[in-house]
């Protein structure tokens, strides 16, 4: 789908999905907002003016997600061996997935940002050490012990569906690029991943955003194993990095394009007020783990009980990136009994 003459959005289904059914529900979703379980698609954004061809984001590594692509690419005169730049917004797998065989079919430069560039081994092509990182962490979070093999496991099936490749150019926000007559700038917006970027035009006042800023959804900002510091301090500040920023058209991997941007700030930041309040009175007067925290408070995909072991483990570390921020701005305490963190009232 063309968005501006030289800007096109192009599809591909997540796993699970059918190109059929992702472009269904793309169709379908924009007039109708509705909550889907699991997510369809990604938006990959391709960029082609003046001879050059960059590509934003990509997919998962499987056949129908690169058909898909190819397919997009055809309907606007292009082909996926035509990629000179391959940008990645965060090197999660929707995102990622597929940027190895893109690498091989067009000596494609690959951009990642230096803090997501830092895991891409750890996580895709050294993986096994994270099951026993994990596991521990795990502990550390009260999760019981009949919960946490499978937890720890959870997403190594997904492996399957990336094809890893290393980064050839490491930025850290603050550089530009020029495609044909556009220049975009990489903005550093940490927080869904500690090297999550966007990308603002602002002659034509564009910005893509990955899962950053998405319409409806607000993403998974999450500690686990590999996190430091705390990521919904970094999250919240990226929002307001974006604030100021002269924008008519935001351009989400997920979902659907948002033309409010200033709105939609304000309703992520407000979720995320609701949600630490909502998280604080969940600790109980002795103190609570994450885990007892993270089955407490409403979910609206059910609650925690039910979810599949790598949900369970996404909402343990979201919990958790809560009860962090509430620690650091002095509203919860935290102290260490017999290796489990508990959270207290202050
Ligand atoms: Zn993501
Ligand atoms: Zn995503």
């Amino acid at each position: 789908m063309q968005i501006i003459e030289g800007i096109y959005q192009l599809l591909t289904p997540f796993p699970q999905f059918t190109i059929e059914a992702a472009k269904e529900i793309r169709s379908t979703i924009q007039a109708a907002p509705r909550v889907i379980k699991g997510l369809p698609y990604v938006l990959p954004y391709m960029i082609r003016d003046g001879g050059d061809t960059v590509l934003v984001d990509c997919g998962w590594n499987t056949d129908s997600a690169y058909e898909s692509l190819e397919a997009g690419m055809k309907e606007h005169n292009s082909h996926p061996t035509e990629v000179q730049k391959l940008v990645i917004t965060h090197v999660h797998p929707d995102h990622y997935g597929m940027a190895g065989r893109l690498k091989q079919l067009s000596s494609c430069e690959v951009v990642v940002h230096e803090e997501d560039a830092k895991v891409i081994t750890a996580r895709y092509f050294a993986p096994k050490g994270l099951i026993d990182e994990m596991s521990k962490f795990m502990e550390k979070n009260g999760v019981p012990n009949a919960n946490s093999p499978e937890m720890s496991r959870g997403s190594m099936g997904m492996l399957m569906n990336v094809s890893p490749v290393p980064a050839d150019t490491q930025v850290k926000g603050g550089e530009t690029f020029k495609v044909g007559d556009f220049d975009f700038e990489i903005i550093w917006t940490p927080g869904h991943s500690p090297g999550h970027i966007c990308l603002y035009e602002p002659n034509r006042k564009i910005l893509i955003t990955g899962d950053h800023v998405l319409p409806t959804i607000t993403p998974n900002v999450s500690i686990h194993s590999q996190t430091s510091g705390s990521p919904l301090s970094d999250y919240m500040r990226s929002l307001e990095l974006l604030e100021d920023l002269d924008v008519e058209t935001v351009l989400p991997a997920h979902e659907y394009e948002i033309f409010d941007l200033k709105k939609r700030l304000r309703e992520i930041e407000s979720h995320h007020k609701m949600r630490l309040d909502e998280m604080e009175k969940c600790v109980d007067a002795g103190g609570s783990t994450a885990w007892e925290v993270a089955g407490r408070v409403k979910w609206t995909t059910g609650s925690l009980s039910d979810f599949e072991p790598w949900v369970q483990r996404s909402a343990v570390g979201e919990t958790l990136a809560h009860l962090e921020y509430l620690y650091e701005i002095g509203r919860l305490a935290k102290v260490i009994r017999n290796k489990t963190h508990y959270w207290l009232h202050v």
